[in-house]
């Protein structure tokens, strides 16, 4: 697996699969850019995968059917929208099913946290008494826990974030450069790899805007909201950059990039911005046709006194 953040749980995991003895209930949890997902796409690979070695041989019928999504022996449910109840009276009854010459089923259910009462209530009993050969992989990489019951009939197992020098050299074996003030782009990237990565990869010129934007002296709220208006990300990106700001002001750290940011602006001001700025981020979902940029003005135009 890739990223040394997986390495804990998939040494767990690994074990498990070469000694046979993977557990009928596991529940997978971390955020979201982890592998997490690939991880459990893996395991079902490896369960159901011609050579039974505890291994994915990516060569056999079985292992090409799972990665092509199409094998009638691994069910995914909730890998695009949310679980309803009416979808896991269908993965019970398809749990209930003896699979062909006592092979293995693997269900992956994605989304665990947003299990409701009715569907988890709906699930428990097929949980609890699961056929043999047949394996639940739950996925929780979302804020919300799943409900208890659900909980403690699985073995948990957590990703966890990957801290910044653990990236940081991710990125370089790969060939990525790490930027000087890595820890704004951690910080921004809230540390996830993937979105990290994306960052560094695809948008640095794009974000690197925003960063002068913020740190022209004297600041304009113009070419800010310019930018902002082009470009839906540079809302994300100013809102993490000012979160980032206050947290060096409030602990007395610097940040290379953004110090004109922090030195000419007082904590008040910088947490008056972020705040309405994220009151703006908010009701963007609620109200359809707002004229961002008019809105922006007076938010940004707080920096330039
Ligand atoms: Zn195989």
């Amino acid at each position: 697996m890739s990223g040394p953040w997986l390495t804990p749980v998939w040494r767990q995991l690994s074990s498990a699969l070469s000694q046979q003895r993977f557990p009928q209930s596991t529940l997978l949890r971390g955020s979201e850019g982890l592998g997490i997902e690939a991880m459990a796409e893996y395991c079902a690979k490896a369960l159901l995968c011609e050579t039974q070695s505890g291994r994915a041989c990516n060569r056999c019928k079985q292992c090409q059917l799972v990665e092509s999504g199409t094998h009638p022996g691994v069910f995914r449910l909730g890998v695009e929208e949310s679980v309803k109840v009416d979808d896991i009276r269908r993965l019970n009854r398809w749990a209930q099913q003896s699979s062909s010459v006592g092979a293995a089923k693997v269900a992956l259910l994605y989304g665990a946290g947003q299990l409701n009462e009715a569907s988890a209530n709906a699930f428990l009993k097929t949980l609890e008494e699961p056929n043999a050969n047949t394996f639940f992989v739950l996925l929780n990489l979302e804020t919300k826990q799943p409900i208890s019951t659900v909980l403690s009939r699985c073995v948990q197992l957590t990703v966890s974030q990957p801290t910044e020098a653990q990236l940081s050299a991710w990125l370089s074996e790969q060939g990525i450069t790490v930027p000087d003030d890595f820890a704004l782009y951690y910080r921004v990237a809230q540390g996830s790899p993937e979105a990290l990565k994306k960052l560094l990869d695809e948008d640095k010129a794009e974000f690197e805007i925003v960063v002068n934007a913020f740190t022209a002296i004297p600041f304009s709220a113009e070419p800010l909201i310019a930018h902002i208006s082009k470009q839906a990300k540079a809302l994300d990106w100013s809102l993490q950059l000012l979160q980032f700001a206050l947290r060096c002001s409030l602990s007395n750290q610097t940040s290379e990039a953004l110090s004109a940011l922090i030195s000419h602006h007082s904590i008040a001001s910088l947490q008056s911005c972020h705040s309405d700025l994220l009151a703006l981020r908010q009701a963007q979902y609620q109200i359809s046709g707002l004229n961002l940029a008019q809105q922006l003005y007076p938010i940004f135009a707080q920096l330039e006194r």
